[in-house]
């Protein structure tokens, strides 16, 4: 059985990630989507949170898993039995970071290889923060977000707000 995985932030989970779980989920026999931890970024929703908002709208996808870690993505895969990853890649900005990666991974497990598979041009320059900067001002969002999680990023945008702190 061909097990992908699919990881990221997903600080929430956008239209452009969508995108890439329903292609992948045709590519392969699973394909586990996992939050990983970044240490660098002070994510708006916690891991969990992100996990059951993927979960709801990949409800639809019998063999699409979701999954948290805080491990090293490298290791993670080694113990779910993966030696694909996959990645969505933009215009632009994601080319040298997400080669670096590859190589990364693959140095630390050498069966790990990385697939990438291009943007849909819709989605080419949408990001999860870009989609957080755009929450501060009245925008219609269903063209960024998948619709059955709006409600939840607009109540946590203004829980956000009303203590005073910045996106
Ligand atoms: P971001 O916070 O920039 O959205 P993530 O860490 O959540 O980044 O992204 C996880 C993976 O999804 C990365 O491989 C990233 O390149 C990819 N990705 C993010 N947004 C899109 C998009 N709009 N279209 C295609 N792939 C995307």
């Amino acid at each position: 059985m061909k097990i992908a995985i699919y990881p990221g932030s997903f600080d929430p989970i956008t239209s452009g990630h969508l995108n890439i779980i329903r292609r992948s989920s045709k590519i392969f026999d699973k394909l586990i989507v996992c939050v990983m931890v970044n240490a660098g970024k002070n994510p708006m929703f916690t891991l969990d949170e992100r996990v059951a908002l993927i979960r709801r709208v990949t409800a639809d996808l019998p063999n699409v898993e979701v999954d948290g870690s805080h491990e090293l993505l490298a290791e993670y895969a080694k113990r779910k039995g993966s030696c694909v990853i996959v990645k969505g890649l933009r215009a632009g900005s994601d080319f040298e970071n997400e080669f670096q990666m590859a190589m990364i991974n693959h140095k630390i497990n050498p069966n790990l290889d990385t697939m990438f598979l291009t943007a849909e041009h819709q989605y080419m320059y949408m990001s999860s923060s870009m989609v957080k900067e755009l929450a501060s001002y009245d925008v219609d969002l269903s063209d960024f977000l998948p619709e059955e999680i709006i409600d939840d990023f607009k109540e946590r945008v203004s829980t956000i707000h009303q203590g005073g702190n910045r996106i």
